[in-house]
């Protein structure tokens, strides 16, 4: 952020950079040449250059709430903002706006007083920023907003996992149920089904992972659609990008897809379909982790159910769903020895007999198709087709991608089906879209999925710095000043470098993936070659094939060699042919139509990544039809704990989440707005011989600026706007007196 010019004296109260905490209190001493002298709250002394010290309100540290606002802080710099969070948090005030942006610090405890039908009538219609900041007053002035001006609305929700996103997206559509619903107490209503999607698809797109026990493995977006009445009158979820790999692969002390646990926990009908104790199979007990806190597995499986029924998923259809789930748990448990050709594979013994058995009954195909199926491909060739048998690796392979393929498109015909469910209303011209999506990640190690996750928050950037420049200007344009020469910040250089067509990361690893010889080293040299010299993009210092990218919230290092594999969205072309040929219904219609049979391999490419930039660009279009309004949940610590705030992590949440980028375009222009009379009540003690005479407030106001010499203010019609640091020459001079 730059630096609005610290007055230096002895006495001024300021913040210095401190190693472990980010930032702390402290008060100059005295001033060495080129250095200064502080003394922190916890009477350290420390000797600094002047450029590192921001100047502190001593005023606001006497109001012990903090400010509800943060462009209402005097000093509107990084620890101000840390700071004031910090002390609303610890009063249990976890909302605070930024301007329009509400940024929600994660409580980790239950704070029902905040969530009550009384609060939502209280929200209900109060003009924006009258009653404490609070995601119900978001909700209120998007609906407020829709029906007055007939535009559609998005909400945009985002941060690290375990922030709070699923939970502010509930209380959301809690809210616009309760502002746009109908008579109460029938379980059918459009508003009900929406609210019970919830927690169907978080039955089967969420899991424990270690952030979060309840973490969503995938994005969604959810448009409610209202009628002229404002009554809600339809919805349409789309989802991006559901972790597959989580089907079949677990690390303790994470878990596996919520339902299977549910499943085996549900007495008569786990038992119907022969299974156990999660720890009786492979794809959950690669984990000893089968509980959750305070969650019991057979309880949520009747909420899964009792969501099925209002959602309006037949029981037929529940039947086959929970069936294919168990036949997946079975398909686990399959295991494969050496044949006697070279290279083959059979089934191991008894136990895995038994449970391919199981799993060809359950998804109800042939036994033998099945086994044929996991430990052969067949392959054309100019001479005609031959068999290849698969050896115990890949037979295991074949075993793991039939497995994450049903999942999948079980889960999207769950999506599809609580869509048709619900219904589309097609004379709706208003909606309100809430996105809850998966926040900017850096982890020590980034692959594939958190190039995907990084950049679908770069396209979410722009839109959000387009989005606060415009407000900025918007709020001069009304206070009718000059605002001609802000600066606008753009990230379009890194999109261009991931989506650019022809030449671009994604197109780069498109080619690769269509190329049979291609590696990661090959695609690596390849995007080092077309991009050397990109500010944006440089080779990784202690490897030949990861690259960094420059993202907006920092630097990512990402390590290629399973990004050709996880692009590359593979059906095999024996498993769509096997499960197609089900007597069960439900489950041939998630296949419905073999893939052509390609002329040289059983395998069809599909890009994994162009499809996500898709489905990108149409959110975008979406969004950009829409007025757009941002909340950016904070988790406050990495212990899941309440009353616990580390200030670091805090720090790069608000940094990735734009927060500071918002303060620093507005530190780009006008940053301090004070109305007139608030400035001559604090300032008029500066020019008193001016003050008897008049009782023009924007007058007075000016005439004390003049006096002092301060330049490039500008008066508005009810506030003067200050620059950057022109609030603290006052100030220092207001202690002067
Ligand atoms: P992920 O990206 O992993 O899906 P998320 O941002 O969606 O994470 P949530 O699942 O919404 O995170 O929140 C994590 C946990 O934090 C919740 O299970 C809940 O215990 C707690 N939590 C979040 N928001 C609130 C809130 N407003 N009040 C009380 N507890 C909350
Ligand atoms: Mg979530």
């Amino acid at each position: 952020m730059p630096e609005p010019k610290m007055n230096l004296r002895k006495g001024a109260k300021v913040w210095v950079e401190d190693k472990s905490l980010a930032w702390v209190a402290a008060e100059i001493t005295d001033l060495k040449g080129k250095q200064v002298q502080v003394q922190t709250v916890s009477a350290k002394t420390v000797l600094v250059l002047p450029e590192k010290l921001f100047p502190r309100d001593a005023d606001e540290e006497e109001e012990h709430g903090g400010v509800d606002d943060m462009t209402k802080l005097t000093y509107l710099n990084e620890p101000g903002v840390l700071y004031n969070l910090e002390r609303r948090y610890a009063l249990n005030d976890i909302y605070t706006y930024t301007g329009s942006i509400l940024i929600a610090v994660n409580p980790f405890t239950k704070l029902p007083h905040l969530y009550n039908v009384h609060m939502m009538e209280q929200y209900k219609g109060a003009p924006f920023g009258e009653l404490s900041p609070h995601v119900f007053a978001v909700a209120d002035v998007s609906y407020r907003a829709m029906m007055n001006e007939g535009r559609s609305q998005s909400i945009l929700v985002s941060g690290e996992s375990g922030a709070g996103k699923t939970e502010t997206t509930k209380l959301i559509m809690q809210y616009l149920t309760f502002v746009g619903g109908r008579a109460a107490g029938d379980d059918r209503t459009v508003e009900q089904q929406v609210l019970e999607s919830n927690p169907l698809l978080e039955a089967f797109g969420n899991a424990r992972t270690v952030r979060n026990d309840n973490s969503s493995r995938f994005g969604k977006f959810v448009e409610i659609q209202f009628d002229a009445n404002g009554r809600i009158s339809g919805a349409a979820i789309r989802t991006y990008l559901l972790e597959r790999s989580r089907v079949v692969q677990i690390t303790d002390p994470e878990r596996n897809y919520h339902c299977f646990y549910q499943l085996c926990a549900s007495g008569k009908d786990a038992a119907k379909y022969k299974l156990a104790h999660p720890s009786h199979f492979h794809y959950l007990n690669q984990s000893r982790t089968y509980e959750l806190e305070g969650v019991s597995s057979a309880e949520e499986y009747m909420k899964t159910r009792r969501a099925m029924d209002i959602v309006g998923i037949s029981h037929e259809d529940q039947e086959a769903i929970f069936c294919t789930l168990a036949a997946i748990l079975h398909l686990g448990n399959i295991e494969f020895s050496p044949g006697r050709e070279h290279d083959s594979s059979v089934i191991k013994d008894q136990k895995s007999t038994f449970h391919m058995q199981m799993a060809a009954d359950l998804f109800r195909c042939d036994v033998n198709l099945l086994l044929a199926t996991l430990s052969t491909r067949t392959i054309q060739t100019r001479e005609g087709s031959i068999v290849k048998a698969l050896d115990c690796n890949a037979a295991v392979a074949s075993r793991d991608a039939l497995a994450k393929t049903v999942y999948a498109r079980l889960f999207d015909w769950l999506v599809d089906k609580i869509n048709m469910s619900v219904g589309q209303d097609p004379n709706s011209h208003i909606q309100i879209g809430v996105l809850d999506i998966y926040g900017f990640e850096c982890f020590k190690h980034n692959s594939f999925e958190q190039f995907c996750i990084n950049f679908a928050n770069e396209k979410l950037q722009q839109h959000f710095n387009e989005h606060v420049f415009k407000m900025e200007q918007d709020e001069y344009r009304k206070e009718e000043i000059n605002w001609s020469y802000i600066e606008f910040i753009d990230n379009q250089d890194v999109l261009d470098l991931i989506e650019k067509k022809p030449i671009g990361i994604i197109a780069l690893l498109d080619e690769a993936c269509m190329f049979p010889k291609s590696t990661h080293e090959t695609f690596s040299t390849k995007l080092f070659q077309n991009f050397r010299g990109h500010s944006r993009l440089e080779r990784a210092k202690f490897s030949e094939t990861d690259f960094t990218v420059s993202h907006y919230a920092g630097k990512v290092t990402y390590q290629t060699d399973t990004f050709l594999e996880k692009n590359r969205d593979y059906v095999v072309v024996e498993h769509c042919n096997l499960l197609a040929s089900s007597k069960c219904p439900f489950v041939a219609g998630l296949f419905p139509s073999p893939p052509e049979e390609s002329s040289r391999s059983s395998y069809k490419f599909s890009s994994v990544a162009t499809r996500f930039k898709q489905q990108l660009q149409a959110l975008m279009e979406t969004l950009n039809s829409t007025e757009p309004h941002y909340i950016r949940c904070v988790k406050p610590n990495s212990l899941n704990r309440p009353h616990k705030f580390e200030n670091l992590s805090i720090l790069h949440q608000l940094r990735c989440g734009g927060v500071l980028e918002a303060v620093r375009i507005s530190l780009a222009g006008y940053p301090t707005r004070r109305t007139y009379s608030e400035f001559v009540d604090r300032f008029g003690l500066l020019a008193p011989e001016f003050m008897d005479t008049s009782y023009d407030e924007k007058a007075l106001t000016e005439k004390i600026l003049r006096k002092l010499n301060l330049e490039n203010f500008q008066l508005g019609r009810t506030k003067v706007f200050l620059r950057a640091g022109q609030i603290g020459v006052l100030d220092s001079r207001r202690a002067e007196v």
